[in-house]
């Protein structure tokens, strides 16, 4: 990506403790945020709008969301632990960036953003 990333702190809080909250089920959130010619910043989080807990991010219906320009990707967890993307989650990536956090979910040391292709991004967190 040709841009700085950038995430608010209170968003990897959330991501971590939504995962925690709903382990061993997978947690899902819509990232939203801001973004112009340099750089991307996640700054804020919302549940889906037709969220079912337990329902996989692999069967969740991201096709059928509202569009909406200030929602720059999708976050979810991995029980399992594997802190990278499945060939799935590139099939099913919706907007700019897509970050997983894996089981415990205690850091961001268990917290990785990725692009398109799954390639790891550098971001910084504000
Ligand atoms: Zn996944």
């Amino acid at each position: 990506m040709d841009k700085e990333l950038f995430v608010e702190r209170a968003v990897v809080d959330s991501i971590l403790s939504y995962a925690q909250m709903l382990h061993p089920r997978e947690s899902i959130l819509l990232l939203r945020g801001t973004v112009d010619k340099h750089k991307l910043l996640i700054n804020d989080t919302q549940l889906p709008p037709f969220a079912t807990h337990g329902k996989s991010f692999s069967a969740f219906p991201l096709h059928s969301l509202p569009i909406d320009f200030s929602v720059m990707g999708v976050a979810h967890s991995h029980p399992s632990g594997a802190l990278r993307p499945s060939a799935t989650d590139l099939n099913k990536f919706y907007g700019r960036i897509m970050i997983i956090t894996a089981y415990p979910y205690q850091s961001e040391s268990n917290l990785a953003v990725f692009d398109r292709q799954g390639s790891p991004l550098k971001y910084k967190i504000i």
